[in-house]
């Protein structure tokens, strides 16, 4: 997967997937920037990955955690933390905490740089 997204940035298909929302509205969703985040990322540029998308940088560790507990054992491992994560609260922090970056984006509170 690694090496098929590193072939496929370095071709003409560095765009694969154009966000429809942002070329609607003008307004960057929050997933806009994962794409070029991931990018960055995968060439240690961890800055500009930040820059195009924190969220996901943020993200990354917890979908790890989440792929650990779910599939590896770990909810039998460590079933209070499985519970927690998978609350109804968590999740509705994690999406309050999605909405808010997207607005924060946005207006300028965050420094991001907006899609090509
Ligand atoms: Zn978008």
């Amino acid at each position: 997967m690694f090496f098929l997204y590193k072939i496929l940035t370095k071709t003409r298909m560095s765009r694969i997937f154009p966000c429809i929302f942002y070329k609607l509205t003008g307004y960057q969703c929050p997933g806009c920037g994962t794409q070029r985040a991931l990018h960055s990322l995968l060439h240690l540029k961890i800055k500009q990955g930040l820059l195009y998308n924190q969220i996901l940088i943020l993200a990354i560790p917890l979908v790890l955690l989440l792929i650990y507990l779910e599939h590896f054992n770990g909810k039998n491992r460590f079933p209070k933390l499985y519970k927690t994560l998978s609350g109804k609260t968590f999740i509705m922090i994690t999406l309050i905490f999605i909405l808010i970056y997207w607005v924060g984006r946005n207006v300028t509170i965050l420094p991001s740089l907006p899609p090509p």
